[in-house]
């Protein structure tokens, strides 16, 4: 087993969005970058994003859009890079994108352009990447007092040590700065890590309750029985939690429940909390149904649903809340009985069991607590020349894009610095 040593102006942990973008910023500043990644490939989240065609940005970013302990801390990076300074850099590369609903933009052919874009800007900077690389160590030289070697300068502030998966030697890298870029827990196959957390821990900075954010829930009991049943079907409802309530499509899984209102709403539950469900959303469901018994006196319930609601629904909500009805016309249906029908059509009630983990969650919640580090340049506050940026940090997106406009922008503030 030998070792080696190498020198840079900046080495980066980390080649996914926030990683990538730092590297880019800094390397056109002239600086010496080096990006090490652990897994086989670069940016692998990328890739995976939008269903494969990557909702890279929303049109209209603001701080509402985000979730941190200091609701004021992303501010500063998001107005310093904007949507339109990645827009203009897609344009730049010809990479054909669609802006979809709630003004995502998505890539019209691959998520691949996206990566290839940010791979194609690192080179054209000189950026050096090294996949297959995972490190540990990472030790404030000045602290050390280790022996000088004839490339090292005053200004080497950090030593990290990189362990290959397809090599013995260990390598040690000298460097003036050094950027967390290693993202968060969720999804472990796609680069999924808490080393961020790890590093941050042995620099003294606190780190924020970390749960999965973006992602379904699952039930136990009848609702998990229902759910299974009405897998695949989908509706627009309005969910609501904690004072927070967004309108977009749910999706029945063989699990429970999933769909981007859904995703949103999971940000913002905790364990033992009711989310409620709003089926009609458009509508004052009691007074539909009173003034449908008096228009459509003769047929059922579910038939008058059926028109509004999905069929198979419309069934399992009959099992649930008017069984011993089902065969009744409207006009046998009494007031008191359509009221509570009503009522639970707009504002059905669920207790989810929990979310379905890291395992499939978009993005983890919490993490490195941001008021260890400066928001304009993202370095840490104790430690100079030790920056964080991306998902690792207290701060998680909405669905839409925002999430990478984060990584984006967030990386190219501290690209700016390192
Ligand atoms: C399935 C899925 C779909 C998504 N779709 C979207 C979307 O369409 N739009 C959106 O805005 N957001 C989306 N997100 C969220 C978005 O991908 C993340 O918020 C974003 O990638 C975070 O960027 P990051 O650079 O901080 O971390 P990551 O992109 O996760 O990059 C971290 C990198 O660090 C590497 N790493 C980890 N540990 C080490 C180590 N010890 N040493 C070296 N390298 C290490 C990892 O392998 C990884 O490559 C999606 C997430 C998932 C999981």
């Amino acid at each position: 087993m030998g070792s080696e040593f190498k020198t840079y102006d900046l080495v980066i942990l980390g080649a996914g969005a926030a990683g990538l973008m730092s590297a880019i910023t800094a390397g056109k500043r002239g600086k010496k970058v080096l990006i090490l990644e652990k897994s086989n490939k670069v940016g692998k989240k990328i890739l995976m994003s939008g269903g494969g065609k990557s909702n890279f940005t929303n049109l209209y970013v603001e701080p509402k859009n985000f979730i941190s302990a200091n609701a004021y801390f992303c501010i500063s990076a998001l107005n310093r890079y904007k949507p339109d300074d990645f827009i203009d850099l897609v344009k730049k590369h010809n990479i054909p994108f669609e802006q979809k609903k709630h003004n995502q933009l998505f890539c019209v052919n691959s998520s691949k352009d996206i990566v290839n874009m940010l791979l194609k800007e690192c080179d054209d900077v000189g950026v050096e990447i090294i996949t297959h690389c995972d490190t540990r160590l990472i030790k404030p030289l000045a602290q050390k007092g280790v022996k000088r070697l004839s490339n090292q300068t005053d200004k080497m502030r950090y030593e990290i040590k990189g362990i290959f998966s397809n090599s013995n030697v260990d390598f040690w890298f000298l460097t003036e700065s050094t950027i967390i870029a290693t993202g968060a827990l969720s999804i472990p196959t796609l680069g999924g890590s808490g080393y961020g957390y790890d590093v941050a821990r042995e620099y003294s900075l606190e780190l924020l309750n970390r749960r999965a954010g973006l992602v379904p829930f699952m039930f136990s009991g009848s609702i998990k029985e229902i759910s299974d049943r009405l897998s695949g079907t989908s509706l627009e409802v309005e969910v609501s939690c904690n004072d927070h309530k967004f309108l977009e499509s749910l999706l029945f899984t063989h699990r429970g429940i999933s769909g981007p209102s859904i995703l949103q709403i999971s940000s913002y539950w905790l364990p033992g909390d009711s989310i409620i469900l709003n089926l009609m959303p458009h509508d004052d469901a009691q007074s539909l149904l009173l003034n449908a018994k008096k228009e459509k006196e003769g047929i059922l319930l579910r038939t008058f649903l059926s028109k509004l609601l999905p069929k198979a629904l419309v069934l399992e909500l009959q099992n649930l809340w008017w069984s011993g009805f089902s065969e009744k016309p409207f006009a046998e249906l009494n007031n008191k009985l359509l009221m509570s029908i009503g009522a639970n059509l707009n504002r059905w009630e669920l207790k989810p069991s929990e979310t379905e983990g890291y395992r499939t969650a978009e993005v983890t919640l919490g993490g490195v607590n941001t008021d260890g580090v400066s928001s304009k340049t993202m370095e840490s506050i104790n430690y100079p020349g030790l920056y964080f940026v991306g998902e690792v940090l207290d701060v998680s997106g909405h669905l839409g894009g925002f999430n990478f406009q984060w990584a984006w922008a967030s990386g190219y503030t501290a690209g700016l610095y390192a």
